[in-house]
């Protein structure tokens, strides 16, 4: 396929969920085709796709027909497994790559490729089996077991008060390779959102503030509260992150900020973010629309941010006594209400967002949880 993939082309989305939604959405808008391939019925993604395939990702036959219907493949997901991702793109360019999802889709690859590459990270210990538990001291405690694999939203993880209850904890989540963490004294959480394009030009949306609840993210400021010096010091990291990956697409690097005012790296994630949504509304160009244009080869757009906004997530919990009061959103004019198409509303589920622009972060704060609390039945 050469590039740019123009308007009038279709995209294949592997996954299923709100990223997937959102990205389809941008696409649509933008005169292309959305394809999408998850092993649910009625997806977020599928609802807005203008092909929704309903199939296990092990099905490898039915990915490479899939491949064959579009002219690029890329994901809102990224615990795909890598045979799937190989069998696509044996058809078509699959954007980011493999390697960027293998290094990135477990934690324990991730962390070791980040403190080989020289970046900041948590201090940690693989945890392979029993015979790692005494190199765990070296890490101090309290600590933080996470399972290596298929962890998002604080789920296969657990704290450690103690030495000796690291066994008995890691038998809990399973005796599966996990990673133990030092717990992180931070002082805040920050994200950058950034876009590489196919011949390695760079692009971000700013350093945003993350606060979470219950180890999922509950409130998002942007641009983050952080001296601006430490806000250039996350950027040129993530662009680091990129090019190291050679990353084409969007990725999320989330960071702790220390109480010494030092960044240690968490996470990545090898797509749109929670923590990027603001874009939609608050950015010339939405992390969406820039996930287009990476994954197609045109040339990125603006991230230039028109307005302070604060997105917070509308989880499941929302939803525990009874249909919230969609009417009363409406009465905030600066506030947009996103939802994501999802029928069952479980505690901690991501069912939508509602984003707040204003004159300043913190009237946007203020503006956006008014506009949750009205919500609620
Ligand atoms: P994760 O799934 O690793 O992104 O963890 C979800 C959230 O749990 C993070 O955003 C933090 O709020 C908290 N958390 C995870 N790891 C650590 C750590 N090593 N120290 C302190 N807090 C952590």
């Amino acid at each position: 396929m050469s590039l740019p993939i123009l308007p009038g082309s279709t995209i294949g989305v592997l996954g299923g969920g709100q990223l997937g939604r959102m990205f389809a959405l941008a696409a649509r808008r933008m005169g292309y085709r959305v394809h999408s391939y998850s092993p649910e019925l009625d997806t977020p993604t599928g609802q807005v796709a203008n092909m929704e395939v309903t199939a296990p990702y092990e099905d490898l036959d039915r990915i490479r027909s899939f491949a064959s219907g579009v002219h690029v493949i890329s994901f809102e997901f990224e615990n795909v497994p890598s045979p799937t991702v190989a069998a696509a793109a044996e058809v078509v360019p699959v954007r980011p790559g493999g390697h960027v999802l293998h290094t990135t889709q477990q934690r324990l690859r991730e962390k070791t490729f980040l403190r080989g590459a020289g970046f900041p990270v948590t201090p940690f210990v693989p945890i392979h089996g029993e015979e790692d538990f005494a190199a765990a001291g070296a890490i101090g405690f309290p600590a933080i077991l996470k399972l290596a694999a298929f962890g998002y939203d604080g789920k296969g993880q657990t704290r450690v008060e103690r030495p000796e209850d690291l066994p008995g904890a890691w038998q809990r989540l399973g005796a599966q390779e996990a990673i133990l963490e030092a717990l992180v004294d931070f002082s805040c959480e920050v994200s950058v959102v950034a876009a590489r394009g196919v011949s390695g030009e760079f692009a971000h949306h700013g350093v945003v503030e993350n606060h979470h609840r219950n180890h999922i993210l509950d409130l998002s400021i942007a641009p983050a509260r952080i001296p601006p010096a430490l806000a250039a010091e996350a950027v040129e990291l993530a662009r680091a992150v990129l090019e190291c990956l050679d990353v084409i697409g969007v990725l999320c690097v989330e960071f702790f900020v220390t109480r010494s005012g030092s960044l240690l790296i968490n996470e990545l994630a090898p797509r749109p973010h929670n923590s990027g949504h603001f874009s939609f509304d608050a950015s010339l160009t939405s992390q969406f629309e820039q996930q287009l244009r990476a994954v197609c080869g045109l040339p990125l757009g603006s991230t230039e941010q028109l307005r302070p906004a604060a997105m917070v997530n509308l989880l499941g919990d929302l939803w525990a006594d009874g249909e919230p009061r969609w009417a009363e959103v409406y009465r905030f004019p600066q506030v947009k209400l996103h939802l994501y198409g999802k029928t069952e509303a479980r505690p901690g589920r991501k069912m939508g967002h509602l984003t707040a622009l204003a004159a300043t972060v913190d009237e946007a704060v203020a503006q956006v949880l008014a506009a949750r609390d009205a919500l609620r039945p």
